[in-house]
């Protein structure tokens, strides 16, 4: 006969093997959109030199490792090949989403998960139809096809889609039109204009749809640029935790990406992408609360897509003098920089040299609390004689802005003094970082190929 003891002890024992045994029911898939590792290091050299905060909390996670990123055709993929590879686990030609090299759909862990009775949540800070959240409910031999991507997330029955606004198609400015929120709700979505409205809303449906109030173009706005009521990267995830607990509270998966973090990349705007990448950092605080109050159940894994720009602290022209703390003088993104120095050129208006002078010392710090040097004062004049004077220079292509000519040169120089480098306004093939914590995050270590992740977090659910 057992004693009392000894049965108690059994039954605590058997508890705890299938506590171990059991998969990860609660599961936060981050994806810093372009975020490599130079972005996050960078990040954290601020963060401790000039904030003296403790290490950025992913930076702290148990399971800290890297990620191949190439696509099936190129060393250097898109986010498109990326979010597939991410997503479903295939690796793909650039530019398709959710699809094999063959056209074949390929199916992403969420629409796996779904299937097993989780609760499904996809967030952004970009577009919710672009490429990275496209690639978790939807099937596109080209990322630009946002009619076939739109008709797939109107029906695939996830419990909360999350962005700023959505790419339409019949608009002639490509942008969404009340038609495409009107199809939403006609799908069976609640759909909410900001996160106050959404937090304040009652009667909620089982599918939630959360846009911007104000959204900046296709994205929620730069967090540098103080955007007054921006929806940001915690909010999403906020609204999305909290409609997956009401909705689906024994299980769940959600992908939040950080996809201003790349277009701050693309622009090279290096105080932009620190700013961002901190942001971020707060919706990954949220999924670390709920992993200590569910240490158990709960799964968190953070990862990139790609890297963008191939960003560095140090660099060749400044090797000495690298101030990272300079960025906190930055008061505004390039991209609105930019747009500022378009409203003169395409307004056919004048600006002097003074009150440009004046403009980048309220704005960026240069002429005032930050020194220029002789160099960097002719260099900068030139660029302002070549773009609004004689208006000649032409503006420089990027991903997703054309940038004035000026606002290049400025940001370059202001990038030089803080001491960050960039390779490409573009992707590279650098590896990216991976960083796990919770049920299964054993399995995210080495150096991985990026289709390992998903089928990973699937590994790691013991369906
Ligand atoms: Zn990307």
């Amino acid at each position: 006969m057992m004693s009392k003891r000894t049965m108690m002890t059994v039954a605590l024992l058997l508890l705890m093997v299938c506590v171990a045994r059991a998969g990860a029911k609660y599961i936060f898939y981050f994806i810093g959109d372009g975020m490599g590792l130079g972005h996050v290091n960078t990040a954290q050299i601020y963060n401790r030199d000039v904030l003296k905060n403790p290490p950025l909390l992913m930076m702290k996670f148990p399971i800290a490792s890297q990620c191949v990123t190439y696509s099936a055709n190129s060393p250097i993929t898109d986010s498109a090949a990326a979010g597939t590879a991410l997503s479903t686990g295939t690796k793909t030609l650039n530019g398709m989403v959710g699809e094999n090299p063959d056209s074949m759909a390929v199916y992403s862990v969420a629409t796996r998960l779904k299937d097993s009775g989780y609760g499904i949540g996809i967030g952004s800070t970009v577009a919710g139809n672009d490429a990275t959240p496209a690639a978790f409910y939807g099937h596109a031999h080209y990322r630009k096809h946002n009619d076939v991507l739109n008709a797939d997330a109107l029906k695939c029955s996830y419990n909360f889609l999350g962005g700023p606004m959505w790419r339409g198609t019949a608009g002639k400015d490509g942008l969404m039109t009340g038609d495409w929120k009107r199809n939403f709700e006609k799908a069976g979505f609640s759909v909410y204009e900001g996160y106050d409205q959404y937090a304040k809303a009652k009667d909620m449906k089982e599918q939630v749809l959360l846009l911007s109030a104000n959204p900046q173009g296709e994205q929620v706005g730069y967090t540098i640029d103080s955007i007054p009521g921006a929806l940001t990267a915690a909010q999403l995830t906020q609204a999305c935790l909290d409609q997956l607990m009401r909705t689906s509270p024994d299980k769940f998966f959600m992908m939040i990406e950080g996809g201003n973090i790349d277009w701050a990349a693309h622009a090279n705007d290096g105080g932009a992408v620190i700013k961002e990448i901190l942001n971020y950092q707060q919706a990954i605080d949220i999924a670390y609360k709920f992993y200590l109050q569910h240490p158990t159940e709960t799964l968190i894994v953070i990862t990139a897509d790609h890297d963008t720009g191939g960003m560095a602290f140090g660099r060749e022209d400044n090797q000495k003098k690298g101030n990272i703390g300079l960025i906190d003088f930055q008061r505004i993104s390039k991209d609105r920089f930019s747009d500022w120095c378009k409203t003169f050129i395409n307004g056919n208006k004048s600006i002097t040299w003074p009150e440009m002078q004046q403009f980048i010392k309220d704005n960026l710090g240069m002429y005032g609390a930050i020194d220029v040097t002789v160099e960097e004062d002719a260099e900068m004049r030139q660029a302002y004689d070549q773009a609004f004077v004689k208006r000649t220079a032409k503006n420089e292509k990027t991903l997703y802005n054309d940038f004035n000519a000026f606002a290049v040169k400025v940001f370059d120089i202001f990038n030089k003094k803080a001491g960050i480098g960039w390779t490409t306004t573009y992707h590279t093939g650098n590896m990216v970082p991976v960083y796990a914590i919770g049920v299964g995050c054993d399995l995210f270590t080495g150096v991985q190929n990026n289709v390992e992740i998903p089928r990973k977090i699937l590994e790691a659910t013991k369906l």
